[in-house]
């Protein structure tokens, strides 16, 4: 068996030649349009090979893997099917959420840990590690990739299976681990156990986990323990601070919430780090000048990654938004080289908005600005004017991971 990363080198053709099996993982969105080219060279290169997708992604885009030559999509919760297909057996591949009998992941084959993005701290970089402690998720968040595929369940990975998978990572280099769970608090009786063995076996192991802003304040008795087991940082999918576009995103929080947890989190002495999708269809000029303002009002700017204030909302196939008349009115078309619906924003001028905030981040990170000044340049854009002087000491940038987070 051979194993490639297609994100870190560029695949030759060889690879396919002699393969009687080609499967592609598809856990984002990225990855998906990274593979679609490669499935149409390795169909050439090697017509007879029995062609495969598996992940999250492949159960969204089965209908347009399967144009491309896939033979068979399974996902999300994929190994038991993968196997016996390996296995020249039929499988149905509707069986995406069949319960799985988790395994360590053999992660033999893979590329050296410190090739993948590292964790940045204020003093230098450490090579980090990736994994999963659940899967799925209990919510049913509209824009959520994650929702469509597994329709509110979630799954959960033994302690042991977790834990046996830090250990092989910390021997191989890793000084950080990344819990990749879409929520790290759908079971927090199980995060908490996960997290108090990591540091009782490894004390000089930190971590992060993705935590909604619901949670943090529902489970905000487990944050100490959070920061007394080495947590950096806690990602929180804000994606608003307009009431009525969470409303619309059904995401379980309000602008007030995100306030209380944040207030919470700095009492706690744990690090906030938001992502947002500050370009959605219901953006106006002046709820993009208030999200702004307020982050520089909790004093955010230095925890949020400059990227996460130029996205646009992103609608792939099988998406919930496409439920809302509202949504459907503002799509374009599907797109299938991009494996998303392009949408315009009733107001062209947010269009524009959304399109130079995007090129202002590019070209500052580019440069590589710091987080702050990549703000004034958006609040500029923003409001067409500078900031006004800012009295308050710049905070330190928190850590961060080299590649933002992003589907
Ligand atoms: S956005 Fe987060 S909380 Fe909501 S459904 Fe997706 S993973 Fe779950």
């Amino acid at each position: 068996m051979e194993c490639v990363d297609a994100s870190l080198a560029p695949v030759s053709g060889e690879v396919f030649q002699d393969a009687g099996l080609i499967a592609f993982f598809l856990p984002m969105h990225t990855a998906t349009r990274l593979a679609v080219p490669l499935i149409e060279r390795a169909r050439r290169v090697n017509p007879s090979a029995r062609v495969c997708c598996f992940g999250l992604y492949a159960a969204l885009n089965r209908e347009h893997l399967r144009t491309l030559g896939v033979e068979a999509c399974f996902g999300a919760e994929f190994e038991t099917a993968l196997v016996e297909f390996a296995e020249g057996r039929v499988v149905a591949e509707t069986a995406h959420l069949a319960r799985q009998r988790f395994l360590v992941p053999d992660r033999s084959a893979l590329p050296p840990l410190r090739l993948y993005p590292q964790l940045v701290t204020g003093s230098g970089s450490s090579v980090a590690g990736y994994t999963e402690a659940s899967r799925g998720c209990k919510h049913l968040c509209r824009h959520c990739p994650v929702v469509p595929v597994y329709r509110g369940a979630f799954r959960v990975v033994s302690a042991d299976v977790v834990l046996a998978d830090i250990h092989q990572q910390v021997e191989a280099g890793a000084r950080h681990i990344t819990f990749g769970d879409p929520d790290f608090l759908n079971g927090p009786a199980h995060a908490r156990r996960i997290v108090e063995r990591l540091h009782h076996e490894f004390p000089e192991v930190t971590y992060d986990a993705t935590i909604k802003i619901e949670h943090l304040l529902k489970h905000r008795s487990i944050l100490p323990v959070l920061r007394g087991t080495g947590c950096l940082f806690v990602t929180s999918a804000v994606e608003s601070l307009d009431d009525a576009v969470l409303a619309k995103l059904d995401k379980g929080h309000t602008r007030a919430d995100f306030f209380a947890a944040a207030e919470l989190m700095r009492e706690s002495g744990l690090a906030l780090a938001p992502t947002f999708i500050p370009f959605t269809p219901w953006t106006t000029a002046a709820s993009y000048r208030e999200l702004l303002a307020s982050l520089h009002e909790l004093e955010l700017v230095e925890h949020t990654a400059p990227l996460q204030l130029a996205l646009r909302l992103l609608i792939p196939a099988h998406s919930l938004l496409l439920e809302l008349s509202y949504v459907a009115a503002c799509i374009d078309r599907f797109d299938p080289p991009a494996l998303l619906y392009r949408w315009n924003h009733p107001d062209p001028s947010m269009d524009w908005l959304s399109a130079s905030a995007m090129q202002t981040v590019q070209d500052a990170q580019r440069e590589q600005v710091p987080r702050r000044e990549i703000f004034e340049r958006l609040w500029t854009l923003a409001h067409g004017k500078a900031m006004g002087d800012d009295p308050r000491p710049a905070r330190a940038t928190i850590p961060y991971l080299e590649e933002p987070w992003y589907c």
